[in-house]
C-alpha cells in the first residue's frame, strides 16, 4: 500500500531455500521414498527393504545392502548440491537415478533424517537432520550398506501436512513407486512393510531378486507385480527404430482393462509418466479397442542419452524426447505390427 515501507529484499538462510526447493522434490510420502529407494538403487544394492508407519507420515525407513558411504562423506550426502553420480559436465549423460544432490538435503529440511551407513573398510557412522540442522558424525551399529530414516515428514510445514491424503492413499502412492522400480530392476530384491503398529510389522509386498538373463528376469518380475494373467495375455515387444528401442510385453486387446493403471513406461530404466508415450500408446491400439477400454502394457524404452532429457522436473518422472515424434512413431508402430503379426498367428491357428 502507498505509504507502507518499501518492502526489503532479503537473502533467504540455507534453511529456508532448502525448504523451498524440498518441496519441489518431496511432495509426499511417496516422494520420499522414490528418492530413496533410487538412491539404494544407484549404489548397487541388491536387496531393498522400505518399511513405513501411518502411510508414510510418521515414519519411513529405507535399508539396503549397496556401497554404502564412509563417515568423512557422510556430510557431504547431506549438503544440497553434493552427489557422487556426476560431475557437472555432461547434465544429457546421467545414466544413474540421482544426479542433483538434492534429495537428502531436502528429506532433512522437511523431517527428521538420520543417514547411517558403512562403507567396505570403513566403520559404520550415522548423522541426523531435523529442520536443516545437521548433527555430528557419531558411531553406529550397522554391517554394511545404507539405512535411511525419515521420521515426521513435514512436522514443521503445518500447510503441507494438511495436503497429505488418507494413511491409505500415502501408502498406496508409495506401494505404486516400489512397485514400479521393482519393475525396472528385476535383479533387485524389494521389500515393503507396514510398521505402523510397531514391531516387524506386515509385509505389503515382496519380490525376491529374479534370476535368468534380462527378459526372463524381467517377465518373472512383471508376473509377480502385474498379475500371470497380465503376462500369460500378453505378446512380448522387441522392436527398434531411429535409434530407439523398445522390449517388454503389450496386453492382448482381449486383455484390455476399465482404465489406464495397468500401463507402465520406462525410459533408460525411469519409471515415467508421460503424455506423449501413453497417447502414443492408445494411438497403436486405437482400432482394436473400443474408447472406454485400455491397454495393459510394460514397456522399456532405451535410447542413447543424448536423445532424452531427463532433467525436466525435480521429480523426474517426465522427460523430453529430442525427436517426440520418433519415440511415438516408435510405439505405435512397434506395437502395431507385433499386434497384428499375433493376429495373423491366432486366425492361422483357428483355419487350422
Ligand atoms: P543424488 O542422488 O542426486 O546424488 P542425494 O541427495 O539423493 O543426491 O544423495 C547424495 C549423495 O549421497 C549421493 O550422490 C550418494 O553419493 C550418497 N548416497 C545417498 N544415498 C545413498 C545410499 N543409499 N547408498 C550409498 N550412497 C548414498
Ligand atoms: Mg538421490
Amino acid at each position: 500500500n502507498i505509504g507502507d515501507p518499501r518492502p526489503q529484499i532479503r537473502q533467504l538462510d540455507e534453511a529456508a531455500i532448502n525448504r523451498i526447493a524440498a518441496g519441489e522434490v518431496v511432495e509426499r510420502p511417496a516422494s520420499a521414498v522414490k528418492e530413496l529407494v533410487e538412491n539404494a538403487i544407484d549404489a548397487g544394492a541388491r536387496r531393498i527393504d522400505v518399511a513405513y508407519g501411518d502411510g508414510g507420515k510418521t515414519l519411513i525407513r529405507v535399508t539396503d545392502d549397496g556401497c554404502g558411504i564412509a563417515p568423512d562423506d557422510l556430510p557431504l550426502a547431506l549438503a544440497r548440491h553434493a552427489t557422487s553420480k556426476m560431475d557437472g559436465s555432461d547434465l544429457l549423460a546421467i545414466h544413474t537415478f540421482g544426479f542433483r544432490g538434492e534429495a537428502l538435503a531436502s528429506l532433512g529440511a522437511v523431517g527428521r533424517l538420520t543417514l547411517a551407513s558403512r562403507a567396505a573398510g570403513e566403520d559404520a557412522a550415522e548423522m541426523n537432520v531435523t529442520g536443516g540442522a545437521a548433527s555430528a558424525v557419531k558411531p553406529a551399529a550397522l554391517n554394511g550398506g545404507t539405512v535411511v530414516t525419515l521420521r515426521d515428514l513435514f512436522h514443521a510445514t503445518p500447510a503441507r501436512l494438511k495436503f497429505m491424503r488418507t494413511d491409505r492413499a500415502e501408502a498406496q502412492a508409495i506401494g505404486d513407486v516400489v512397485k514400479r522400480l521393482a519393475m525396472a530392476e528385476p535383479f533387485v530384491g524389494f521389500t515393503l512393510r507396514d510398521v505402523s503398529g510397531g514391531g516387524a510389522g506386515r509385509t505389503v509386498f515382496r519380490a525376491d531378486p529374479e534370476s535368468g538373463d534380462l527378459f526372463d528376469a524381467m517377465s518373472a518380475r512383471l508376473a509377480r507385480i502385474m498379475g500371470r494373467e497380465f503376462t500369460d495375455n500378453a505378446i512380448r515387444i522387441d522392436a527398434a527404430r531411429d535409434g530407439l528401442g523398445m522390449t517388454g510385453f503389450a496386453g492382448l486387446p482381449t486383455y484390455s482393462r476399465g482404465s489406464a493403471l495397468a500401463q507402465y513406461l520406462f525410459v533408460n530404466g525411469r519409471p515415467v509418466r508421460d503424455r506423449m508415450l501413453t497417447g502414443a500408446l492408445r494411438a497403436a491400439y486405437r482400432d482394436l479397442l473400443s474408447r472406454d477400454r485400455h491397454p495393459a502394457a510394460a514397456l522399456f524404452i532405451e535410447c542413447d542419452t543424448a536423445l532424452v532429457d531427463v532433467n525436466v522436473h525435480p521429480a523426474k518422472s517426465e522427460v523430453r524426447f529430442r525427436d517426440p515424434g520418433a519415440a511415438r512413431g516408435l510405439i505405435v508402430s512397434g506395437l502395431r505390427h507385433a499386434l497384428a503379426e499375433e493376429g495373423h498367428r491366432a486366425s492361422g491357428t483357428v483355419a487350422d
